[in-house]
């Protein structure tokens, strides 16, 4: 950048012009050669407008990533541009002396943070946290860092070392697949969408090897599983089962080719990712033999039957509801396929059991249609999470080393970026609470790299104005009342949920909160969050009852009953006998209790080591290249911090001018010392006592210092007035 002002500094007349405002403009950004800038805090002025016209001019040039202080922005460019992940470019990165000093890149990020994992005096871990909405390129991004790291570490290594090393990374990124698979979907907005969060920790050796790697995943949406909106499809691996299976599998699992299935909405549309045979292929290489892999397609097969299975309200409301003609069969072969009797699936997805009083009397109450409806969902929504995380268990079986094996890891996070949609619910407070976790750790990140950067410049600093967002992470999950504690208290008291009068609950509790308000003129309850990204409207209707997730127990009895071994391995009969197990099973933590715990435990481990950023951008939402929508992009950088960032750089030295430039030109007004300066750059930051202070005259250094501050605090005024 350096470079860039001085070049355009030879070629513009200003300098010859005797008029300050254009001299001013002189440090500012030439419009031609904004997409040299490989940082944006370094664009000058830095503001939100500058900083969206360097990263349009750099993806016009075919530029996409671009550095912002301690972060690295990534466009997604929608198209392959194989030549950035080639191994050569890996390489490059890997050996050169200073990969900072070469475009901004991924891998610099990856290289930094392999090379930072040393430590000076002992080994840090270290984190790459990857960020974006949907369909930015989080996963991909993570997917390529896997690569390097793959590539990168099992270079140096001897030959016969080279083959245990290949084996462990060929498992580790074959869980890729298979993860993608079973917890990735095609949504409105990305044909692959992750919907789970993901933190995978890669384990190295003292010689820095990647010896193997543990997977630690987040709240599955599992709801997919039984509902999509329109033109959204359930996941993966039921297309791949539905396209993929061979005659004797489709017999095996009553598959006809023909079949229609509720839950298999848009099997039309074929995707990359309906690879039947990767899955079953990376799934072999993780260990997990053709047989399970049988027994899990079987159960799938299963619950798609299940999701046939319709009811109809009885005449008599003391009778359980009738079955449809046409779902009688599909009824049938969900319990053969599931291995549990079809006379007890039909009671338990019919009749409620009620236990009450001392004695533990036992009631049974057939349950109206759309309760019938609600059980069958819970069952399916059950045994996909439970498989679900039983894969991700035996995944890491697979690819995890023992622990004396590896000294120190590099974690990569992706997690789903901030979300507001028109409407919002548990899933969404959920998501945003985690971006808003990770704001709060990225900016006291920041604020401390932009201190030492300040420090070593010999720069006072006091940037006061920046607001953190305690305040917001305070009503979602603070005590002793918060957002989450009135939330489970409904479910401790479980009490029939009413959502206006949980709104007055809130208001009631939290209204002195600054961030909480309410959409007066809304027909349905709500509360509203200001985030740190934007404002969210959450509908207050079904969140106690997500929060709940409440599981019949005799769902789970049912499932314990089954002769199928992998069911019995997903829902295990412990000692304490099948009632009690049930019960306590179904009586569980609540979703935001669990998540709370799940993501402290995450910033635990991402506070205890040295933390790298990379934003993931979406430059339009149709997924089409090179065409840069400035208003989304901009929203992104909003919702992602980014804009933050560039504000706290702003508060801090918005004007960064380098002494030389600076010296020959204001040095005419400070003549006796002119020569001491020495090369390098300087900011504004200037006190109006200073500035008074700065028209005696200057003697020494140091003062010096004092004067260019305060004149240059002048071309800030003019500069705000030019930009
Ligand atoms: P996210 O995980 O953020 O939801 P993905 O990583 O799945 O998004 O990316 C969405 C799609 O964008 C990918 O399927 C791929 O087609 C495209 N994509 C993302 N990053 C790149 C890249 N660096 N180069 C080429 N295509 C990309
Ligand atoms: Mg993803």
């Amino acid at each position: 950048y350096l470079q860039g002002i001085q070049k355009h500094r030879l070629n513009s007349q200003v300098f010859q012009n005797d008029s300050f405002e254009e001299e001013v403009k002189a440090f500012l950004i030439a419009e031609d050669q904004l997409h040299q800038y490989d940082d944006l805090t370094k664009v000058n002025p830095v503001t939100t407008k500058t900083v969206l016209k360097c990263l349009e001019a750099r993806y016009q040039a075919g530029v996409f990533y671009t550095c912002a202080g301690c972060t690295l922005v990534a466009i997604n460019p929608f198209q392959p541009v194989c030549h950035l992940y080639s191994p050569e470019v890996m390489k490059e990165y890997h050996t050169a002396l200073q990969p900072r000093e070469l475009k901004p890149h991924i891998f610099i990020v990856a290289e930094q943070a392999y090379r930072n994992v040393q430590g000076q005096i002992e080994p840090i871990d270290q984190s790459i946290i990857v960020s974006g909405e949907s369909g930015a390129g989080k996963t991909w991004t993570s997917r390529c860092l896997m690569r390097y790291y793959a590539t990168v570490a099992a270079s140096s290594s001897s030959q016969k070392r080279c083959e245990t090393v290949e084996r462990i990374e060929k498992r580790v990124l074959e869980s890729n697949p298979v993860m993608e698979a079973f917890g990735n979907a095609r949504t409105l907005r990305n044909n692959n969408s992750s919907r789970f969060g993901k933190y995978i920790q890669l384990q190295l050796d003292r010689s820095q090897q990647l010896v193997g790697a543990s997977i630690q995943t987040y709240l599955l949406e599992k709801t997919r599983v039984v509902y999509h909106a329109p033109s959204e499809r359930n996941f993966h691996i039921f297309y791949q089962l539905m396209k993929g299976a061979n005659e004797e599998e489709r017999l095996e699992w009553t598959l006809p080719l023909t079949a229609g299935f509720c839950w298999l909405p848009n099997s039309e549309q074929t995707l990359e990712e309906d690879c039947f045979e990767t899955t079953k292929e990376a799934m072999l290489h993780l260990g997990i033999d053709s047989l399970t892999q049988k027994q899990i397609f079987r159960v799938l097969a299963g619950l798609l039957h299940l999701g046939n299975v319709q009811f109809v309200d009885p005449v008599d409301e003391s009778q359980p509801c009738e079955l449809t003609d046409d779902t009688k069969d599909f009824i049938e072969i969900a319990a053969s396929l599931l291995k549990v009797p079809e006379k007890l699936l039909l009671e338990q997805l019919r009749i409620r059991t009620i236990t009450a009083g001392k004695q533990h009397q036992v009631f049974k109450k057939p349950c109206p249609k759309t309760e019938c409806i609600t059980r069958r969902d819970c069952l399916a929504k059950l045994i996909y999470a439970k498989l679900f995380d039983w894969l991700v268990m035996v995944i890491n079986g697979s690819i995890c080393t023992d622990s004396s094996k590896w000294i120190n890891f590099i974690g990569l996070l992706d997690v789903y970026g901030f979300e507001s949609f028109p409407q919002n619910n548990l899933e969404q407070l959920c998501i945003n609470y985690t971006n808003e976790k990770l704001q709060q750790h990225f900016v006291a990140h920041y604020l401390k790299a932009q201190q030492e950067e300040y420090e070593v410049e010999g720069l006072e600093w006091s940037f006061v104005s920046y607001q953190d967002n305690q305040s917001c992470l305070d009503l979602i999950e603070g005590s002793p009342t918060s957002i989450f504690s009135l939330l489970n208290e409904e479910c401790r008291l479980n009490r029939p949920s009413d959502a206006s009068q949980f709104q007055t609950r809130i208001e009631k509790a939290l209204s002195s909160n600054k961030c909480v308000s309410w959409d007066k003129f809304s027909q349905i309850p709500n509360f509203a969050v200001s985030h740190y990204a934007g404002k969210v409207s959450y509908q207050i209707e079904g969140m106690t009852e997500k929060n709940k997730d409440p599981v019949p127990p005799e769902l789970i009895q049912l499932l314990q009953r089954s002769w199928d071994t992998l069911l019995q391995k997903l829902f295990p009969v412990e000692e304490r006998g099948e009632q009690e197990d049930a019960r306590a099973y179904s009586k569980g933590v609540t979703v935001v209790s669990k998540f709370k715990s799940s993501l402290e435990s995450l910033m635990g481990i991402l506070l205890s080591n040295t933390p790298h950023y990379i934003r993931c951008i979406k430059p339009n939402t149709n997924c089409k290249p090179m065409d840069f929508k400035k208003e989304e992009v901009l929203c992104q950088l909003e919702a992602c911090g980014i804009v933050e960032t560039i504000n706290i750089s702003a508060a801090g030295f918005p004007i960064r001018v380098p002494y030389q430039s600076f010296v020959e030109r204001y040095g005419v007004m400070i003549k006796p010392h002119r020569s001491t300066l020495n090369q390098g750059s300087y900011g504004n930051s200037c006190s109006p006592a200073k500035r008074k202070r700065a028209s005696t005259p200057i003697k020494k250094k140091s003062n010096l210092c004092m004067h260019l501050h305060s004149c240059l605090h002048f071309s800030t005024l003019l500069t705000q007035q030019a930009v």
